[in-house]
């Protein structure tokens, strides 16, 4: 990681633990500071475990754990972030594409489309290496969203990459076990995505 934004994600940590005004606290008694969470890299065992289906989806305490997650994605500029990466082995992702920010809570794909294409990924978790994986174009996923009601989504393009990229996380899978081919950032010239 950069220095420059290992300094920013010190600061959100401080921010993060740093009591609110007395008042404010007051006013907003089911609300709660967010936190930048900790990203856990390649080596760790969670990554590769097969993550737990979320029993109370509408608790403060998945609620809490969505809102860092969010927090924690937009900080670091990721289009995506599935829970094991923050070290939590939970059925839940977040994206973020193009400001529209989604929440998948025992999330299920129902339909992928027969054709595929190939597309540069990266991950969050594994530094420095990027490459282009196979997947299908579209698919139809079903998941709870951050109130726990059930949602349908139809998904193409960047948002169809992103799903099936977290999807894996939450199976123990990473994009480096699909990738044709793998390279460095140097090759790369900042074309990748984080997801
Ligand atoms: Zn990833």
């Amino acid at each position: 990681m950069k220095e420059k934004s290992r300094v920013k994600i010190a600061a959100g940590i401080l921010w993060g633990f740093y009591p609110p005004p007395l008042k404010l606290r007051r006013t907003r008694k089911r609300k709660f500071m967010t936190k930048i969470l900790k990203i856990v890299q390649e080596k760790d065992p969670i990554l590769r475990k097969k993550a737990e289906p979320v029993k109370n989806p509408g608790s403060p305490e998945v609620k809490e754990l969505v809102a860092n997650m969010i927090a924690t994605m937009m900080e670091i500029k990721g289009v995506g972030l599935a829970a094991p990466q923050v070290g939590v082995s939970y059925r839940i992702f977040t994206t973020n594409i193009e400001n529209k920010i989604l929440v998948f809570i025992n999330p299920e794909i129902k339909d992928f489309s027969n054709e595929v294409i190939s597309f540069e990924e990266g991950c969050l978790s594994v530094q420095k290496v990027w490459g282009p994986v196979i997947r299908p174009k579209k698919l139809i996923i079903k998941a709870l969203n951050e109130n726990g009601k059930p949602v349908k989504i139809r998904a193409r393009g960047l948002l169809a990459r992103v799903v099936q990229h977290e999807m894996d996380h939450l199976n123990g899978t990473l994009f480096i076990d699909k990738a044709e081919k793998l390279f460095t950032i140097e090759e790369n010239k900042g074309k990748e995505i984080k997801i």
